[in-house]
């Protein structure tokens, strides 16, 4: 049997995606990538995410979420809408959600209430969270224990996934003690990023998923491009490689985390 990979972060709802979203997931597919988790940012993005998962089963689930970016806008009626989505059986997890304090284009207060609502939003559907945090992973960490104490009572296998992780291996423990994924990203394969590497190199080998985050970060090979999620390949082979493993080990071994990650649940049974 070939490797097959999973992308556990697409935002395949982008304008620089959607247009060709059926090419782009026919492209996956041949080089490999046989699932790939797409996300919505907003409320429209996660209904388009929503419909391309129903129209390709088994190869495309979706997460629907409100970016943090979006926490000053009046997401309170956009929430109620994506409690109705968040149900829905092609969605598997609850993302893209977080705390962005680097980038700051949203008030820290609306963004931890944004986060504290979507959190308790994948609680009452009992999905996962897809985590985005920069600059702010000791600001995070509180409310995703929080969540992880919660999930663990609720009997969820796993409560999310901290996607792109751009701290070291140290700050990555905490949240793999509380039980979430660490997923690594393009940036894995650029020269000078060796922490990246490092984090790859030492995460429990049950801790570790990978993503493209198209249509952004493309690995070394394609800096400048557009991202997708065919080029989570030459990611997948940097890691094996940080991790002195076969390419075919290191795709089994992150394919079958992110299974365990999205569809196991309560019973220890598959979703889909
Ligand atoms: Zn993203």
């Amino acid at each position: 049997m070939t490797a097959s990979l999973f992308d556990t972060h697409a935002h395949l709802a982008d304008p620089q995606l959607a247009f060709e979203a059926d090419t782009v997931i026919e492209r996956a597919a041949a080089a490999g990538v046989s699932e790939v988790l797409a996300l919505g940012y907003d409320l429209s993005s996660s209904e388009s995410t929503v419909d391309l998962a129903r129209r390709h089963p088994g190869t495309v689930y979706a997460a629907v979420g409100l970016h943090p970016h979006e926490a000053d806008t009046g997401w309170e009626t956009a929430l109620r809408r994506l409690g109705e989505l968040a149900a829905d059986p092609a969605v598997v997890a609850i993302g893209e959600v977080g705390l962005d304090f680097y980038r700051g284009w949203a008030s820290e207060a609306r963004q931890r209430a944004l986060l504290t609502a979507q959190l308790r939003m994948a609680l009452e559907v009992g999905k996962p969270v897809c985590v985005h945090s920069r600059g702010a992973e000791s600001a995070i960490l509180a409310p995703l224990r929080e969540f992880a104490a919660a999930a663990a009572r609720a009997g969820m296998a796993t409560p999310g996934v901290m996607h792109c992780f751009g701290g070291t291996l140290e700050q990555a423990l905490p949240f793999v003690e509380l039980g979430f994924m660490i997923s690594v990203a393009g940036p894995v394969t650029y020269p000078k990023n060796g922490q990246t590497r490092a984090l790859a190199a030492g995460l429990p080998a049950g801790s570790l998923v990978i993503e493209t985050d198209s249509p952004y970060l493309p690995p070394q090979g394609m800096r400048g491009k557009r991202n997708e999620p065919a080029l989570i390949v030459e990611t997948a082979r940097t890691v094996a490689a940080a991790r002195g493993i076969s390419f075919e080990e290191l795709a089994r071994m992150t394919t079958d985390n992110a299974r365990r990650l999205l569809f196991a649940t309560v019973s220890g049974v598959s979703r889909p």
